[in-house]
């Protein structure tokens, strides 16, 4: 979905305050009030060029167009920010106390911060993930989850201007072993701790970027074979999400394999399937689909 080209957006204001989240900044109202981006409340829909989750919003909830037009300013997507510099500070923050803590709040082994770039920070009490791409800038956002449960606040924040990308292990991938694609870090985690070559998704689609960056990640393997994961979820968003993602990056990467994988019925996510399924590679692998090909 492509809201670029239909709507323009208009930041909030104390007199256009956000309908979704109804604070008085940095979020953005489409020109008649009809979508939303929303920078705190996550939907299904990301808007990874305003930082935030497009919203539909009821008539009954929209500002006029009259007062969107007379108090807001027009915004357009940003531009991609290099995010190094903070990043290279949240790994530098990450101890191996905070390790242990956060590993044990996601139900895994700490060794598996040994192969992701994840990093730590403080005043947030939060992981710091990665939005990845190969080319420069390589950190394209950052994405914090939170690890203790005590204090109020959501549990997801991203870092404002973050654009979406993928979260790529450390070590690079080799021909002939299987690539996974996940949606989010703690999925993508739970798979590295089975052994799985494991690449984070931003969210449970791909967007173009993502998938490009994929195809560049993946430049020296001969014909890769890829297992798209998703999540289940009682709106089949996840499921739907990760066939779309199969779809873009078959057309993506033409000589890749392509298949799809979801959790057996009744089990959430592929973190949900290792921890409290004890699901082995082989578990996760011998599950795939074969996406076939449109000619
Ligand atoms: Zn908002």
């Amino acid at each position: 979905m492509n809201c670029r080209s239909k709507y323009q957006f208009n930041r909030v204001n104390h007199d256009v305050p956000c309908p979704v989240c109804l604070h008085d900044h940095w979020c953005m109202i489409s020109q008649y009030g009809e979508r939303a981006v929303c920078c705190r409340v996550e939907s299904d829909w990301p808007a990874p060029a305003f930082s935030g989750w497009y919203h539909q919003i009821p008539p009954r909830g929209r500002p006029s167009p009259a007062r969107i037009a007379a108090v807001t300013k027009p915004v357009g997507p940003h531009q991609v920010r290099d995010f190094g510099d903070l990043h290279q500070q949240h790994l530098d923050w990450f101890d191996s106390e905070q390790k242990t803590r956060a590993a044990a709040s996601l139900g895994l082994d700490p060794c598996v911060f040994d192969l992701y770039p994840i990093g730590y920070a403080p005043t947030l009490d939060s992981l710091a993930i990665p939005a990845m791409q190969v080319t420069s800038p390589k950190i394209v956002g950052i994405r914090y989850r939170r690890i203790g449960t005590s204090a109020g606040g959501s549990k997801w924040m991203c870092q404002p201007e973050s654009t979406a990308g993928l979260l790529l292990p450390t070590s690079p991938p080799t021909s002939g072993h299987a690539i996974c694609l996940l949606e989010g870090p703690s999925d993508t985690l739970a798979a590295g701790q089975i052994g799985l070559h494991a690449i984070g998704r931003w969210s449970c689609g791909l967007d173009s970027r993502q998938a490009e960056t994929l195809k560049h990640y993946l430049a020296d393997c001969e014909q890769p074979t890829i297992f798209v994961i998703g999540d289940n979820d009682a709106l089949h968003t996840g499921e739907k999400g990760a066939d779309a993602a199969a779809e873009l990056v078959t057309r993506a990467i033409p000589g890749a394999v392509v298949l799809r994988v979801q959790p057996p019925m009744g089990i959430k996510d592929l973190r949900e399937w290792v921890v409290d399924g004890g699901a082995s590679a082989a578990d996760v692998l011998d599950a795939g689909k074969e996406v076939r090909r449109g000619s």
